[in-house]
């Protein structure tokens, strides 16, 4: 079987901002008896891990929203604690994080990523729809408080961030935070905005860097779509995600899974097992789920192998990030 060590889980489709590029206004979110329980969740997860997967990064929706969430953290921890897995970690808006950062942290998580995508109040408040960046801010500093390592990731958006990019980065280096810029993917329904005029390719977000510092590419891979420089006047760590580019799929190392226990083996195809079903039908047994999440990964497209799905990946996507996850 490939080695699949890095698992993605969705705990919620639901959250408390309404990102333009990610979900409309009035989404539609699913009956709660669709999600996988708390328990669900820590038994699929534990699973995963009897099978090799050492990091493991909840999100969602925004996972800090999920009732209780904080118990399956926990439940979790035990995972550390034995070595098995070696990390744990989340993806977040931020927004719950001053009532979190200290339980995040008592539950061994010592990394986490915050979604950002400026620091203009009123642009914040644009984007989001319902978020407000003071809470965000004020989360970021108590999870740098409770000793929480944060990256920032940042969506790069045509016309709306282009003018923060170099002070962006000033913060992130000033504030010894690391830095991911991503590029806009077009997902699922999201309403009216035109996404086609948020497209702000990575590769001009590099050039524009490039006129301001020298960059070395680094070698760092993480089996994942991210490549990353250096910028050399400060020693600055910068990250980019071209979640449309499918040159890493021999490497790739991951697999998702969504809040409803779907398992997509690759972000830029539909196929899919569903792992809800052996799940409830066994209450007491792990081997049909773990017969099934085997037979899962051996279809997990190698790329090469399988060249079809590179030619598939550019075309909108059904799923929403907040579904599968981002
Ligand atoms: N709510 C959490 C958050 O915002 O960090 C976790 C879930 S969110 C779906 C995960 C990441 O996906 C965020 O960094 C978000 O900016 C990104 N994202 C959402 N929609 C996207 C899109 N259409 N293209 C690229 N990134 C997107
Ligand atoms: Fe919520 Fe994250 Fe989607 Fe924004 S990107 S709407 S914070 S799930």
């Amino acid at each position: 079987m490939r080695p699949i060590s890095y698992l993605r889980v969705s705990v919620t489709d639901r959250c408390d901002f309404r990102c333009v590029y990610c979900m409309s206004e009035n989404m539609n979110f699913l009956p709660k008896k669709e999600l996988l329980t708390l328990e669900e969740l820590d038994r699929m997860c534990s699973t995963f891990v009897g099978l090799g997967v050492e990091k493991l990064r909840i999100t969602g929706g925004e996972p800090l929203v999920r009732r209780d969430i904080m118990t399956f953290f926990n439940s979790m921890s035990r995972h550390l604690d034995s070595g098995d897995l070696k990390e744990l970690t989340l993806t977040t808006n931020g927004s719950q994080l001053h009532r979190f950062a200290k339980d995040l942290h008592a539950a061994g998580v010592r990394r986490i990523n915050i979604s950002l995508d400026t620091l203009d109040e009123k642009k914040f408040a644009d984007i989001t729809r319902w978020g407000r960046l003071p809470q965000v801010l004020k989360g970021i500093d108590a999870a740098r408080n409770a000793g929480l390592r944060v990256k920032i990731n940042v969506v790069a958006l045509k016309g709306f961030n282009e003018d923060e990019l170099f002070s962006i980065a000033d913060w992130c280096a000033q504030e010894d935070m690391d830095l991911t810029f991503i590029e806009v993917m077009p997902m699922g329904d999201i309403g009216n905005e035109d996404r086609i005029d948020q497209y702000w390719p990575l590769e001009d977000l590099r050039a524009r860097l490039a006129e301001r510092f020298t960059l070395t590419d680094l070698p760092e891979r993480t089996g994942g779509p991210a490549r990353y420089v250096k910028l050399e006047e400060t020693g600055q760590k910068i990250g980019f995600i071209t979640p449309l580019t499918h040159n890493f799929c021999e490497s790739c190392n991951r697999v998702r899974l969504t809040c409803t226990g779907e398992l997509f083996m690759c972000l830029g195809q539909e196929d899919n097992a569903d792992l809800r079903a052996p799940l409830r039908a066994n209450p007491d047994s792990t081997t049909p789920l773990d017969a099934a999440i085997r037979d899962a990964i051996s279809r997990k497209p190698k790329g090469h192998d399988f060249d079809y799905s590179r030619q598939n990946v550019g075309g909108q996507m059904s799923r929403h990030m907040s579904h599968t996850g981002g």
